[in-house]
């Protein structure tokens, strides 16, 4: 193993070390001024979250150069979670393909040809033992996920997946759905089942979403976000970046998530896998910068 003092060593011979010249080009240099990100991971790290964020103020963070950002968020990261802490979750889907929504970028859609065929929700004894394996593999947290517009009119379907919910916590692990829209009532039975989690992502911008699915819009989406929240559940909320959407929207994605009254717990971030037979098979994706 490599010693201290031989990568120091190392460190001389390859010239890492910046020299007394580039020292004294550099010191006066405009590009050591604090970018957005230091200050606002400062700032949080003091005074805790906030919730009054302009798209402007979200802009200059999303510019700050890759590095800063990095660093300054795994501060934040640090201070607000025990850095050394992980969870391991195992996703499920309960119920694949046959969705009668059109997202753009979805081989479960049933308006696209991708060869994904509508199946009928999996029986309980198939999702335990899902959820064993998963147990037994580490997993904490298990979640379900069904193709569905919503679970209005699939009450049965419903009552099948709260006696799930409900059997997965009495194993002691947390449990997430994702079952697309959601009424108040169901989002309160989810939760007195013992649901800890409910994703339903926004996908992108207010102002790009009709691009991307018109089936169902972007209040629907936040009335949802709505109803967990309201019932006493973790909200789950991202998007999917490389549809095609612009920076502004990427900020404009995080501007709706941080300006909820309450953030989600969790946002995940995805990008796209273009799936031959969708709209957005032939999408590249563009990282913007
Ligand atoms: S609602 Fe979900 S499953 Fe249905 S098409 Fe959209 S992303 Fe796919």
């Amino acid at each position: 193993m490599m010693s201290f003092r031989s990568l120091l060593r190392s460190q001389r011979s390859l010239s890492l070390r910046p020299s007394k010249k580039f020292l004294a080009l550099h010191s006066s240099c405009s590009c050591y001024s604090a970018s957005a990100a230091a200050i606002e991971a400062e700032r949080t790290i003091r005074e805790g979250p906030r919730h009054d964020w302009s798209k402007d103020d979200i802009k200059s963070i999303y510019d700050s150069p890759v590095l800063d950002l990095l660093f300054h968020g795994a501060q934040v990261h640090r201070h607000a979670h025990n850095f050394r802490e992980v969870q391991q979750c195992t996703l499920l889907s309960i119920k694949t393909g046959g969705c009668s929504e059109d997202c753009s970028y979805c081989p479960q859609s049933s308006r696209y040809d991708t060869g994904v065929k509508g199946q009928k929700l999996m029986t309980k004894d198939a999702v335990m033992q899902a959820a064993q394996k998963a147990k037994e593999a580490g997993s904490t947290r298990f979640c379900m996920g069904a193709a569905w517009r919503d679970t209005i009119g699939r009450k049965t379907n419903f009552n099948q997946i709260l006696e799930y919910v409900k059997d997965i916590r009495d194993m002691g692990m947390e449990v997430c759905c994702t079952l697309g829209m959601l009424e108040k009532h169901q989002a309160i039975e989810l939760k007195k089942a013992g649901l800890t989690a409910y994703n339903h992502n926004l996908d992108t911008s207010r102002e790009f979403y009709s691009k991307i699915i018109t089936t169902r819009s972007y209040d629907e989406r936040l009335e949802t976000l709505k109803h967990v929240r309201e019932a006493g559940i973790n909200v789950c909320s991202g998007g999917i970046i490389g549809l095609g959407e612009a920076e502004e929207d990427r900020v404009g994605l995080l501007h709706t998530l941080a300006t909820l009254p309450t953030h989600p717990e969790s946002v995940p971030i995805n990008a796209l896998l273009a799936v031959k037979g969708t709209p957005l098979q032939d999408q590249k994706l563009k990282y913007g910068r």
